[in-house]
């Protein structure tokens, strides 16, 4: 593996030779870059990665601003980061507690960190969710059939018969940000369509609506 520097960062990259036409550049979250060439061709890397630093420089800058939801060490919990402490206890009374920035988690022979932490996060996305929802389809006067939380891509979806699911991770957003897409997919009970209308009534109740969705881009599990 060889480095090089982009934007103050040191990216590492591995060169591989495939039948393909052309180069290509892949830079991942990690900041390591693989860098895919034509197999018979003498390619100048050095040359390239010259060429391509505008791109390269663009991509640091995005991957930057990027906010892992969680990882081996920390989990965010309503946009606040939380330190992950994990302990092991015979029958642990509680399986998480979270205290001044820190998720305490009590693992036993059933239960492994990461269980524990999804049981979690599913359930208190799903308190969540039911307490906007109640709130919301009020205001919006319309009225669903079903709520469920999934594991998915997706931040939410809503079907045609009013079955509404979002991710289990909601809780990990921002309050406001979280409330944006609840009150997205309700309003899919309303208009099944990203339309103009669609996307006005959604900038009345949030003015912010472009913000929101550029932040909510910069979340990643
Ligand atoms: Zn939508």
């Amino acid at each position: 593996m060889k480095n090089i520097e982009i934007e103050g960062k040191k990216i590492s990259f591995e060169v591989k030779s495939k039948d393909v036409r052309y180069v290509y550049l892949k830079l991942k979250p990690d900041f390591s870059l693989q860098v895919t060439v034509p197999r018979n061709r003498d390619v100048d890397i050095n040359k390239i990665l010259e060429k391509k630093r505008p791109w390269l420089e663009k991509k640091v800058r995005e991957i930057s601003q990027k906010i892992k939801i969680f990882d081996k060490n920390t989990v965010l919990y309503r946009g606040e980061r939380f330190e992950i402490k994990t302990y092991y206890v015979k029958n642990p009374e509680k399986r998480i507690r979270l205290y001044k920035k820190v998720a305490f988690v009590y693992e036993d022979s059933d239960k492994k960190k990461e269980e524990i932490l999804m049981e979690f996060l599913e359930r208190e996305t799903m308190k969540y969710v039911k307490e906007r929802v109640e709130e919301f389809k009020n205001e919006l006067n319309v009225t669903y059939s079903s709520i469920s939380t999934k594991n998915m891509k997706k931040w939410g979806y809503c079907t045609k018969d009013g079955k509404i699911s979002f991710n289990w991770r909601l809780i990990c957003l921002p309050e406001r940000i979280a409330d944006y897409i609840i009150f997205h997919e309700l309003l899919h009970l309303r208009h099944f369509n990203h339309s103009k209308q669609f996307r006005s009534e959604m900038e009345k109740y949030f003015v912010d609506s472009r913000e929101i969705k550029k932040t909510l881009k910069r979340y990643y599990s």
